[in-house]
């Protein structure tokens, strides 16, 4: 029997909204979702490990890594590049395991390109204000950074309209039991299962 591939899951929002903290808490979790660790040429913040948070590569490595089509999509934001490694998630989702990349809207919208069936949810923040507050309560960002993030981030709420689901970030353990009730109602979708109970289907 065909062995059914895993699902690519997106989640995407704007700055701020807590997509790492979601991340992180999920992973925590312990379910079987594997997690994409990204490229990019920002600086390590205090805490951050190499291949664990980010593979932190210098521009001209990265450069490397678009010219080898190593990536399944990257983005410059906010002065820096970060992109996802395309072997590991080919790998994962062939092996049938599910994955899931933790991406900002402009890579979420070519992922979709290249894999349009992809699982997109979109993490929406409980209010512009509340987006802010989270920015600024990160207190690793200059007043000059936030102000950067704020402009891109009332542009990014605009992209809600390309996502398949969205999911409120109002707390963290919530936003994590809606995206794994996503994954659960995926993998009940007939036209992944039409394959496995084919010969039961067939039987009248
Ligand atoms: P930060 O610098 O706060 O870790 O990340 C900045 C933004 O880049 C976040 O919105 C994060 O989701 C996004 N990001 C992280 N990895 C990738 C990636 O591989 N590709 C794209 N397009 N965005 C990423």
């Amino acid at each position: 029997m065909k062995k059914e591939k895993g699902l690519l899951i997106v989640l995407s929002g704007p700055a701020g909204v807590g997509k790492g903290t979601v991340c992180g808490a999920l992973r925590r979790e312990n379910t079987s979702i594997q997690y994409s660790v990204s490229a990019t040429t920002r600086a390590p913040r205090d805490g951050e490990v190499n291949g664990v948070n980010y593979f932190f590569k210098t521009r001209e490595q990265f450069e490397t890594m678009i010219a080898n089509d190593q990536l399944l999509e990257w983005a410059e934001y906010v002065g820096n590049y970060y992109g996802t490694p395309i072997d590991y998630v080919r790998e994962t989702i062939n092996n049938g395991q599910d994955i899931i990349l933790e991406i900002e809207v402009q890579g979420a919208l070519k992922v979709r390109e290249r894999f349009p069936e992809g699982i997109f949810i979109f993490l929406m923040p409980p209010s512009l204000a509340e987006l802010r507050n989270r920015i600024v309560g990160r207190g690793t960002e200059t007043e000059d950074v936030i102000d950067k993030r704020m402009t891109v981030a009332r542009d990014e709420i605009e992209m809600m309209k390309r996502y398949d689901y969205v999911v409120e970030n109002d707390q963290v353990h919530l936003a994590v039991e809606r995206i794994k009730a996503i994954v659960t109602a995926e993998h009940c979708k007939r036209e992944r299962l039409i394959e496995k109970y084919k010969e039961l289907v067939e039987v009248k």
